[in-house]
């Protein structure tokens, strides 16, 4: 379709989904807020993960852990030995790159398939540049620094002396707050495995190359599942979750030729990975990560015992069978989605009196307002304060008395409210109103009592 970033980027900062971060003052890179309508879509986005993930399924529970960690969880997580990006200057004109996404989209220029760059090693990467003779994308030199790996963590100071001893991290992910209350969890919930724990919350990576608008960002905030399961089933469950996240993206409307599965080839798995796979998304930029779903044995549980030297086995409360759980890791990130789910909805459409619209086609799950109550005359803003009322106890609804209807809707359409809902000099005798859908335009009087019900029965996903 028709949609690009520039124009995701520039509806986004007059509609007020998204604002550059710091702007009065220059700016901060990469940094975005969201504002009062990008607040609600993305809280509709978590409210529908949590929904779906934690409080609509009875294997899973949730929780809320801190951003800031013991210094030691890094240690067991391998974030402190190995989360690392292989980074590479450009010796003439000293612009950073990541050397295996310079791989990458020299190989995508080719036509060739960029699997499994990760797994290649840095003598490997800097081989492969100089003898594909890659160019500096900003200078045109081909003449590289060697790699250096550069560690993605944020590190801050925990007290008032900074010194090493009160060195901590921001997480760079959300699931080792889930591992390090796997036991607490187990026991105060009294799960049985297999069970689940979700957790919504902000992460920390400092990108290198972070870009491509909320794709990529320094601050962001991720939706995670982490669940555990017996040694042996854990392939069984891992395609059960699978299945369940493309089904949630689906249901909320994604349209299906926009996303695909990519499995990790054997090569491309992490060593302690039984099977990896990404759902990727068409982003206006090409396909990129949108989920990935891992099935990361007992690697986590293990390196928290082994580091903590607490017991975190479970015991199987019939057979007595004492084992570490696997873990099936289904991992999203909440502005990475709301990326797509805005490019997904984004359509510009041609009408029959010649004119054009943009229309934002979210699911009435996600879209900020779920409704717009218009007085047709400023002399029924009253009694159509009354229908706003109403709606307002059940949902996020909006009053616009601004403007023709036409240019009201117009508004509507280009920000994703499924209904709206036009109050007339007839609405005081027959206590109806005209509901106006979003996408069809198709318009049907309906009894104002209805109105709750009938709105209720669209947010259903
Ligand atoms: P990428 O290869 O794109 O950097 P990753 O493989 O490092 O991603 P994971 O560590 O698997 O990502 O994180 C899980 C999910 O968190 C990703 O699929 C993505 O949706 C989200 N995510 C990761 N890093 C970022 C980021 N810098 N900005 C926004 N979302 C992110």
């Amino acid at each position: 379709n028709q949609v690009t970033m520039e124009k995701i980027v520039s509806l986004s900062k007059s509609r007020g989904f998204i604002f550059p971060g710091s702007d009065i003052y220059g700016g901060l890179a990469n940094s975005w807020d969201y504002g009062p309508l990008g607040v609600e879509l993305k809280n509709n986005i978590k409210q529908a993960w949590w929904k779906k993930f934690v409080q609509g399924n009875p294997l899973n529970v949730g929780i809320d852990s801190a951003i800031l960690m013991n210094p030691e969880v890094w240690v067991a997580s391998g974030h402190v030995g190995g989360f690392n990006d292989p980074l590479m200057d450009c010796k003439s004109c000293k612009t950073r790159f990541r050397a295996d996404q310079i791989i990458e989209a020299h190989m995508a220029e080719k036509g060739e398939h960029a699997d499994a760059i990760d797994a290649w090693g840095n003598e490997k990467m800097e081989k492969y540049i100089a003898d594909e003779g890659i160019k500096c994308s900003n200078c045109g030199a081909i003449n590289f620094t060697n790699i250096r790996q550069f560690n993605l963590m944020f590190k801050t100071f925990q007290g008032a002396v900074e010194d090493s001893s009160t060195e901590i991290y921001l997480r760079p992910e959300t699931a080792q707050g889930i591992f390090v209350n796997f036991k607490a969890i187990q026991r105060a919930s009294r799960k049985k495995i297999p069970f689940g724990i979700g957790q919504i919350g902000k992460s920390f990576r400092n990108e290198i190359t972070p870009g491509n608008f909320i794709y990529r960002i320094r601050e962001f905030e991720q939706m995670e599942l982490e669940f555990f399961c017996e040694p042996g089933k854990d392939l069984e469950w891992f395609a059960y979750w699978k299945e369940f996240c493309m089904n949630w993206l689906l249901r909320l409307g994604l349209s299906e030729e926009n996303i695909r599965f990519r499995d990790h080839e054997a090569e491309e798995l992490s060593h302690y990975s039984n099977a990896t796979t990404d759902i990727e998304f068409r982003f206006p930029f090409g396909w990129g990560e949108l989920w990935g779903i891992a099935d990361r044995t007992d690697f986590d549980l293990k390196a928290h015992m082994s580091q903590s030297k607490a017991d975190l086995s479970y015991q199987d409360p019939t057979t007595n069978e004492k084992y570490v759980p696997y873990c099936i890791e289904p991992s999203l990130g909440a502005d990475r989605v709301t990326l797509a789910f805005l490019a997904d909805a984004y359509n510009e459409e041609a009408l029959e009196d010649g004119t054009s619209r943009i229309v934002m086609k979210f699911h009435p799950a996600l879209a900020p307002f779920k409704a717009a109550i218009f007085p047709l005359s400023k002399k029924l803003n009253d009694n159509a304060q009354e229908v706003f009322n109403t709606l307002a106890e059940h949902f996020n609804v909006d009053f616009d008395d601004s403007g023709s209807i036409g240019k009201r809707y117009r508004r509507h359409d280009e920000i994703g409210t499924p209904y709206c809902i036009t109050y007339d000099f007839e609405s005081v005798e027959d206590q109806c109103v005209t509901i106006r859908h979003r996408d069809t335009m198709e318009q049907e009087r309906i009894k104002i009592e209805d109105l709750v019900a009938y709105i209720a029965k669209g947010l259903k996903f």
